[in-house]
C-alpha cells in the first residue's frame, strides 16, 4: 500500500469514528446516578437516550417516545428503563383515569358494600370502567368482573 492510500485509509477510519461519536452525543446521555435501583442493577443501560419510534398497542398510532422524554421518565419519575411505552399519550392517559377511577369505585364499594350492591348504575359503571381497561390488553381483576355481572344480572 503507498503512503498516500495508506493516510486515506486512515482519514476513512478516523471520519468513520467520528461519525458513529456524531450519532451518540446527538442523543441525550444518561446520568447513571438518576435512575431508580432497579434501573441501575439492570443490564445493558444504554449511554445516550435516542429518539425511538413505536406504535401504541391500543389505537395503532405512529408515535415516538424522544430522548427528552425518555429522560423525564427514567431519571425524574424513576419508571424501569427496560420498561418500554406501549401506548399513545391520549390512550395511556385514559388508561391511567381507567385506573384511578377503577381504584375510587373499589373504594366506595368498601365503604358502602350493603348499598351499593343494589345500586344498578355504580355497578354498571365499575364494570363499564374493567371492560374498557380489557381493551387495553392490561391485566384486570376478572374476580370482580365476575362478581359485578352477577349482580347485575339478579337486580
Ligand atoms: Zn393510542
Amino acid at each position: 500500500m503507498s503512503k498516500k492510500k495508506k493516510k486515506s485509509a486512515k482519514h476513512l477510519q478516523k471520519s468513520f469514528l467520528h461519525s458513529i461519536v456524531g450519532d451518540q452525543t446527538s442523543g441525550l446521555p444518561v446520568n447513571r446516578e438518576n435512575l431508580s435501583i432497579a434501573s441501575q442493577r439492570s443490564y445493558g443501560i444504554p449511554t445516550v437516550y435516542i429518539d425511538q419510534k413505536y406504535r401504541c398497542r391500543k389505537c395503532g398510532a405512529q408515535c415516538v417516545f424522544t430522548a427528552q422524554e425518555q429522560k423525564h421518565v427514567y431519571e425524574v419519575k424513576k419508571a424501569n428503563i427496560n420498561k418500554p411505552r406501549v401506548y399513545c399519550d391520549d390512550c395511556y392517559q385514559r388508561l391511567n383515569r381507567l385506573i384511578q377511577d377503577t381504584k375510587k369505585a373499589e373504594q366506595q364499594w368498601i365503604a358502602d358494600k350493603n348499598h351499593l350492591a343494589y345500586d344498578r348504575a355504580f355497578l354498571m359503571h365499575w364494570l363499564g370502567l374493567i371492560n374498557e381497561m380489557g381493551g387495553f390488553r392490561t391485566r384486570i381483576n376478572y374476580g370482580i368482573k365476575a362478581m359485578l355481572e352477577k349482580k347485575i344480572r339478579k337486580l
